[in-house]
């Protein structure tokens, strides 16, 4: 019989999509505390095998070598981390989105990502999912496993019991009380270690818990749309806000939004993001040059969606009976550093300035984030309209900025019929 040999797609395997499954945590916590399977994630698992992936449409005698292989294969199993920590998304601030995958002999026998704060980590989960088939299996994680005892022991310890034979990370995490101490421990009890791998993806991954932890401060974002000629525009793209759309998405991924008081009024409702099971964000409202009383609508039938109102001294805040619980803050200026402090109070990790409605309230805070380099990032949609209507009235901070910013990374992608621009500062 011949056998056919062929040359090599398999090299170039990337990971299924996965659906966007619901936030697990949520059934996780109606399980009965007592049983095992409370520290499982109940992952759908799409593959089980690259061996077997492979192995389909009956192709024989193909072959890597063995090092390169498991290069390539850690790429691999470092994305799925990422995509399973991404399942957490919104949920697990001010800790890390982490993700653990267990392979062994080529099969992936246990996995798991970290739910919320002050619930188990990532490898906990996938540990506990692989049981016994953790012995001398290869144990993927997108972050630094921990070595101290916080709100749950570990996970160093929890490898090393459960005698992995290798731990292969993405990337080190930078909070001085794990920075390599982790790796280090793991070294120490006689386990391969491997670092560094799919690390942008990673880094990519917690860019806000990255540089909360770093510098102390809140990540911050600032969103705005334009047309194609350049031109701002007070208004989001088609389908963007709903589900699936990038507003919507973006809306779980913070903790805080800052909002203009005339956008929230004039588009009557408060931005909340569609995606299954999305934690809403603390909508900020500024309320710096609004002359007229503050509308807040939809406030009582939206009893998750948390306010608090930053006004200055002379602007008048009036609210209606059932909207007296919003917390007010006045303050002599409402300036950026105001509000992170505000929010850094709070244990908040990041924060969405939309630029939307009366971009003059925002002219304060603009100009002391670009001064006092207090933005992160941006996202700039370009919606498909040559439209020079609300040419005049860009943010005059930006109009009248002298200092030249430079945009690093800049990368498109789309969301419906609109290009979005993500950049960092
Ligand atoms: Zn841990």
């Amino acid at each position: 019989m011949q056998v056919q040999r062929l040359s090599l797609p398999s090299c170039t395997l990337s990971p299924p999509n996965v659906s966007q499954s619901k936030q697990l945590y949520t059934k996780l916590s109606r399980l009965n505390p007592r049983s095992k399977s409370v520290f499982r994630n109940s992952v759908n698992r799409v593959f089980k095998s690259l061996t077997g992936v492979r192995n389909h449409g009956g192709l024989v005698g193909v072959r890597c070598g063995v090092a390169q292989e498991e290069d390539r294969n850690d790429g691999f199993y470092m994305r799925r981390c990422v995509e399973l920590a991404r399942k957490a998304i919104g949920c697990t601030s001010p800790n890390p989105m982490v993700g653990c995958v267990i392979v062994k002999d080529g099969k992936v026998v246990g996995e798991g990502f970290h739910p919320k704060a002050g619930q188990p980590h990532a490898e906990v989960f996938a540990l506990r999912d692989a049981g016994d088939l953790a012995e001398n299996a290869t144990a993927y994680v997108s972050l630094e496993p921990c070595n101290h005892y916080g709100r749950t022991p570990p996970c160093t310890e929890a490898l090393i019991e459960a005698k992995v034979k290798r731990v292969v990370v993405g990337m080190v995490d930078p909070n001085p009380i794990v920075a390599s101490k982790g790796l280090d421990r793991l070294r120490d009890a006689g386990i391969d270690v491997t670092t560094g791998v799919e690390e942008e993806l990673c880094k990519r991954l917690n860019e806000a818990y990255i540089h909360h932890m770093l510098t102390g401060n809140p990540f911050v974002s600032v969103r705005y749309s334009i047309s194609v000629n350049g031109h701002f525009l007070d208004q989001l793209g088609e389908g963007v806000a709903e589900l699936g759309g990038y507003y919507s998405q973006l809306l779980q991924e913070y903790d805080a939004i800052i909002l203009s008081s005339a956008s929230v009024s004039e588009n009557a409702s408060l931005p909340a993001s569609q995606e299954t099971g999305a934690n809403q964000p603390l909508r900020i409202i500024i309320a710096s040059s609004s002359s007229s009383p503050i509308q807040i609508p939809g406030l009582t039938m939206e009893p998750s969606g948390k306010v608090i109102i930053f006004a200055d001294k002379v602007t008048t805040v009036e609210l209606e009976s059932a909207q007296k619980g919003i917390e007010i803050v006045v303050l002599d200026q409402i300036n950026l550093n105001a509000i992170t402090e505000y929010c850094r109070s709070q244990g908040f990790c990041s924060i969405l300035l939309d630029l939307r409605g009366n971009v003059g309230d925002f002219e304060e805070v603009l100009q002391d984030g670009i001064e006092h380099n207090l933005l992160q990032k941006l996202v700039i949609e370009v919606l498909p309209l040559w439209d020079q209507s609300g040419g005049g009235n860009f943010p005059i901070a930006l109009k009248s900025l002298s200092k030249r910013l430079e945009v690093k990374n800049l990368q498109p992608k789309i969301s419906n019929q609109n290009v979005v621009l993500e950049g960092f500062l």
